[in-house]
């Protein structure tokens, strides 16, 4: 197998201009390969040509493969047996078929499962990035829990998720690595069994049987990889998870509401969490650039919404904020005529936060309200919380490489001298570095 290209530099930016700063840091970088998990058919198709696959042939082979990426959930190139062995070897050369490394493992009290996993950089300038995906076992139904970019570039004021700056978008491999992954933790694949110390339901069904793209990130705003990666989960002859049990939770990015149902056809889920515009401002920034009406429309006409298949309408309770029975009131008039189901979150804590849970009494009161509009059991049981693995609970300690930084490494890659900006940028974080340094010595 031939080695994957290394790129090694050395961040001396000194040696084009004497009065550059310097960055300390030196830079092995191995690119890994391109994933072969994540590629749909007709990349299949195109990559088997890549490699020499005769055309009467390619169209076999990408069966074969397909069956056993996302059917019998293989990650090594050795089990693929119907394979000849010249065209895995090909394969192998130039696609990856590794999963990512799980960091960490925890297991709420609950049954409730959290997985760190860690997706390698793409580039020299970047870091690698970890993501968590949470599993919630219940008795009919396991529900995995997917994340989308890593941070996010919104700032709704009671999620944790918000306090991280995007790092970046996850790539669809990457999304879809995160249900291949929590499969193989859980013997979901044919033949396999729940290992010990894991809880999956016991109905003799899949043991994820749906999918929420409730994690990290807001999915619509990384639309292309997302619809990739969902496609390919609930592709019939794969993974084949169905479409309705997949849903797709948005704060509310109303151009690309249309296009997901109809691209991609999952479940809509809506985080709403006000009625007024003037709190939904506050709590869900993005409201300023498409208001509740606007927002309303747009799940009036979303394609594929029918009593049978409801929209999900989620609602976090903040105690004094929004969970008055006026605001009850309003919320069921407000979703007058959309199939809607109302999700009453109670809210989740997490450090640092201004915001507290509603009072049981009140969350009841509340609920009763829109059960007598007709809206069946809403709350939804928090899960996972001595883990932080509940809503909103999420965020991984990955951190966005600045631009400037980024900027001075491609600079010093290419052996030139970073611009004064970014030098000037450099000199500081080595001065504070320094500093840091002399103060813990
Ligand atoms: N970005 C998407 C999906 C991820 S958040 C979105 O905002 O919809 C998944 C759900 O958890 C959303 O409804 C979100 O509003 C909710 N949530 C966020 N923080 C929460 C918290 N601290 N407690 C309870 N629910 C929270
Ligand atoms: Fe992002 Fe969703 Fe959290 Fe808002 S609630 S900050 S959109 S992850």
């Amino acid at each position: 197998m031939e080695a994957a290209p290394t790129m090694a530099a050395t961040l001396d930016l000194a040696r084009q201009n004497p009065n550059a700063p310097m960055i300390d840091a030196v830079v092995d970088f191995v690119a890994p390969k391109p994933q072969l998990v994540g590629q749909d058919r007709a990349d299949l198709l195109n990559i088997l040509e890549d490699i020499g696959v005769p055309e009467k042939q390619r169209r076999m082979r990408a069966r074969q493969l397909w069956n056993w990426l996302y059917v019998r959930g293989v990650h090594d190139y050795d089990a693929m047996t119907n394979i000849a062995k010249d065209v895995r070897t090909a394969l192998a050369d130039a696609y990856s078929i590794t999963r990512p490394e799980i960091v960490a493992e925890q297991i709420s009290q609950d049954g409730t499962a959290k997985w760190l996993m860690r997706f390698p950089a793409r580039d020299a300038t970047e870091q690698p990035v970890d993501v968590e995906t949470v599993y919630i076992p219940e008795s009919d139904r396991g529900t995995l829990c997917v994340s989308s970019q890593v941070g996010c570039t919104l700032t709704c004021t009671f999620c944790h998720t918000g306090t991280q700056k995007l790092v970046r978008n996850l790539t669809a491999d990457e999304v879809l690595a995160q249900v291949l992954v929590a499969r193989d933790r859980l013997g979901d694949w044919p033949d396999q069994e729940t290992p010990p110390g894991m809880t999956a339901p016991r109905d003799g069904g899949r043991a994820v049987s749906n999918v929420v793209m409730m994690g990290m990130g807001e999915p619509l705003y990384n639309f292309d990889h997302v619809k990739k990666a969902l496609l390919i989960a609930s592709d019939g002859e794969g993974v084949s998870m169905s479409k309705r049990r997949i849903t797709l939770s948005t704060s509310g990015v109303v151009p690309e509401i249309t296009r997901c149902g109809d691209e991609i056809g999952v479940g809509l889920a809506i985080s709403l969490h006000a009625v007024r515009d003037e709190l939904r401002n506050e709590l869900v920034p993005l409201n300023k650039k498409y208001p509740i009406a606007e927002l309303l429309e747009a799940c009036r006409t979303y394609p594929g919404a029918s009593n049978a298949r409801r929209i999900t309408f989620e609602y976090v309770m903040l105690k004094g904020v929004n969970d008055s029975l006026a605001d009850a009131k309003e919320l069921v008039r407000l979703l007058k005529g959309i199939p809607a189901k109302i999700n009453l979150i109670p809210f989740n804590p997490w450090p640092g936060t201004a915001y507290e849970c509603s009072d049981w009494d009140q969350i009841e009161r509340f609920a009763d309200v829109v059960n007598r509009a007709g809206y069946a059991s809403p709350v939804r049981t928090p899960r996972g919380r001595d883990i932080l693995a509940a809503c909103g609970q999420l965020k991984s300690e990955s951190e966005r490489i600045p631009a400037w930084k980024k900027r001075a490494m491609s600079a010093a890659l290419a052996g030139e001298a970073p611009d004064p900006y970014d030098a000037a940028h450099l000199d500081a974080e080595r001065l504070a570095a320094q500093q840091a340094t002399a103060e813990n010595g």
